[in-house]
This record gives structure tokens, C-alpha cells and sequence, in this order.
């Protein structure tokens, strides 16, 4: 039994903002989802560990949301406490070549923090609609660049509620993984090192990331990016194409004619519709080609 009033109170001492029950389609990307008992904004690392201590100590179930555009959220929503890294804890500090983020900053901000202080290695990254605690936790990437190559080290909330630190090649960063994942650690801050670039080349390297992305990728619609991972040796979005399944749709939920690795809402989804309709673009993908795909959005129920 969660005691809103007392999480309330606890919160109120740490100057973080709480939300009683509020659905956490307004927290995703993909614009649907059930409710979760309470809503806290993160205000500081400090906070976030005393009030994780709190719901251990309470045996209350949480979650983490960043910009929530990888996640799937449940239509039951969430049975406990959703902590929200964003704009509450959201510096981000330059030093030299180097940038240091809290979670909640907005990877894209990073980009353009960087990009004005002439540091190139950021670019690729650019447009990808999350916060730098989250493209840690996934190792996000693009156009053959990812988090892994420009993280030196990180800091993190580990399973007994202390503030630890963490090197780069002790993350385990591969494709779509890192360590955060295979724990119930959570990451507070990342520290990246850049290299001296030219502002100008930077910033239309970075304009011709996002334009490459508006025209290949159904950014008019809800989704969390491409719905299915990369299998070895091929890609999501052609097998899927060369099953025939571009425009498939379950509900609301459709597989993009613009880009057929996206799932996207066509305003009305739900989680059955899209997990529905990802079982079938597997199955039948897995038929006819033999590759199995995997999800790559975090499920949160
Ligand atoms: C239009 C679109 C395009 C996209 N393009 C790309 C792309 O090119 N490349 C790519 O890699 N991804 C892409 N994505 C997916 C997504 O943007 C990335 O995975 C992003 O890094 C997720 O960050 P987030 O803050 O939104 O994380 P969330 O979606 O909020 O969370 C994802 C997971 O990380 C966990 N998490 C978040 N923050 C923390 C934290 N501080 N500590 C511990 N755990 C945490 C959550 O609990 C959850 O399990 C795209 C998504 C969309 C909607």
C-alpha cells in the first residue's frame, strides 16, 4: 500500500514535485498507456536515492522514465511509483573537452551544448528524442555512432541506495544494452569526452542528421523509434519490407509505410494493438525468413 501523503511529505522536504495518479501515456512517446500511482520529478541524485530507499524500505514497485521514447507502457499502467529523470535534473556542465550531463538532460541539448563549444563526436547523435541517462541505459546510437564511443564514466544509484561511479569499460556497452540494464541501478549523471571541431561543420553535420531522419523516419505520428532491434546480418526494416508487411495494422497500430522498422500510433493505439501487431510482424517474419526479432522498446507494466 503506497501512503501518498507521507511520499508526498518526503518529497515536499526534497523539493521534488509528485503527481498522484497520472496516466503515463503523457510520459511516453508512443502516446499510450495505463496509470501509475504517483509521478515523481527528480530534482537531484541525492533525492533520488533517499526516496528509492523510501519505496524499498516500503516494498513499493518503481520505475524510470526519462523521455519515455523507448518505452511500451502497459494499458493496465504501472502498479507503483514512476521516478521522472528530465527537466528537474537536467545540467549539463562543459569543461574543456569535456561535458557532463545530469540524466535528465535532453541528448539533444548535449548535442547543441557541444556543438557551440566547438566539440565534435556528438553529431550522429543529434535527433535522437531522449535524455542522456536513458541513451546511456540503452547505448543509443546512430549512423554508426553510439553512446559507447564518447562515455568516459558515469555516476549511479546502486541496489543499496548509495551514489557510486562508474568507468566507460566496466558498463558492458553493446548494441542496445549497457549494465543499467541488467540491474536495478540508476544513473544520475554521464560524463562524455569530446574532441575540438569546427562549430560550423558540426552544426551542419548536425542539420544533416535530423534531415535524413524527418525524411526516412514517420515522425509525424507517435512511436518509440524503431520498434525491433537489428538481427545479425540483416536489418528489421527490410525483412519486414520484403515480407510484405508495410501498412499491417492491429487497432491503431500500424506498421509505417515511410519506414517499415517503426511501429507508430495512428492516434488511437493501445499496448495490446502494438504488441499484437509486433507478435505478428515476427511470426511472420520469422516464417519466411528465419530471423527472429526481438523488441527493442522497454516494456513497463
Ligand atoms: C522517433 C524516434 C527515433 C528514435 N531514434 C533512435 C535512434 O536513432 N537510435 C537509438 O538508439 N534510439 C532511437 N530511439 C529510441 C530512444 O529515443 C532511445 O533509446 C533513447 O536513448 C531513450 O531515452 P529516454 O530518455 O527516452 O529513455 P526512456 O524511454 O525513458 O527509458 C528507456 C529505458 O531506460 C531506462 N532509463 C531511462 N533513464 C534512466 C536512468 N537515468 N537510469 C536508469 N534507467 C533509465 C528506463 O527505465 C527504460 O527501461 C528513437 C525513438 C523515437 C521515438
Amino acid at each position: 500500500m503506497i501512503n501518498i501523503d507521507e511520499l508526498t511529505e518526503l518529497c515536499g522536504e526534497l523539493g521534488c514535485r509528485i503527481t498522484p495518479e497520472c496516466s503515463l501515456s503523457e510520459y511516453v512517446t508512443f502516446r499510450f498507456g495505463g496509470p501509475c500511482r504517483a509521478l515523481i520529478s527528480i530534482n537531484s541524485a541525492g533525492s533520488a536515492a533517499s526516496i528509492i530507499k523510501y519505496l524499498n524500505a516500503h516494498s513499493i514497485r518503481y520505475g524510470i522514465i526519462g523521455r519515455g521514447s523507448n518505452i511500451i507502457a502497459s494499458d493496465e499502467g504501472f502498479d507503483g511509483v514512476i521516478l521522472l529523470f528530465g527537466s528537474d535534473f537536467a545540467l549539463i556542465e562543459i569543461e574543456g573537452d569535456t561535458i557532463k550531463c545530469q540524466a535528465g538532460a535532453l541528448l539533444a541539448s548535449a548535442c547543441v551544448h557541444a556543438q557551440q563549444s566547438g566539440l565534435t563526436g556528438m553529431e550522429n547523435l543529434f535527433g535522437i528524442p531522449g535524455t542522456v541517462g536513458g541513451a546511456l541505459f540503452m547505448n543509443a546510437g546512430a549512423y554508426g555512432s553510439e553512446m559507447k564511443d564518447i562515455v568516459v564514466s558515469a555516476e549511479y544509484i546502486d541496489e543499496n541506495c548509495e551514489i557510486k561511479k562508474i568507468d566507460a569499460a566496466d558498463m558492458r556497452l553493446s548494441y542496445r544494452h549497457s549494465i543499467f540494464a541488467d540491474s536495478k541501478c540508476v544513473v544520475t549523471s554521464v560524463t562524455m569526452k569530446l574532441k575540438k571541431g569546427d562549430p560550423d561543420a558540426i552544426k551542419a553535420a548536425m542539420t544533416e542528421c535530423m534531415s535524413k531522419r524527418s525524411s526516412k523516419q514517420p515522425l509525424e505520428y507517435p512511436s518509440a523509434g524503431s520498434t525491433f532491434k537489428r538481427p545479425e546480418g540483416s536489418y528489421a526494416s527490410l525483412l519486414i519490407d520484403q515480407c510484405g508487411l508495410k501498412g499491417l495494422t492491429c487497432g491503431g497500430a500500424m506498421v509505417s509505410e515511410k519506414h517499415s522498422g517503426f511501429v507508430i500510433n495512428k492516434g488511437y493505439a493501445t499496448c495490446s494493438d502494438v504488441l499484437e501487431l509486433c507478435g505478428k510482424v515476427q511470426r511472420i517474419v520469422k516464417e519466411k525468413t528465419g530471423y527472429v526479432l526481438e523488441l527493442e522498446p522497454v516494456i513497463l507494466r
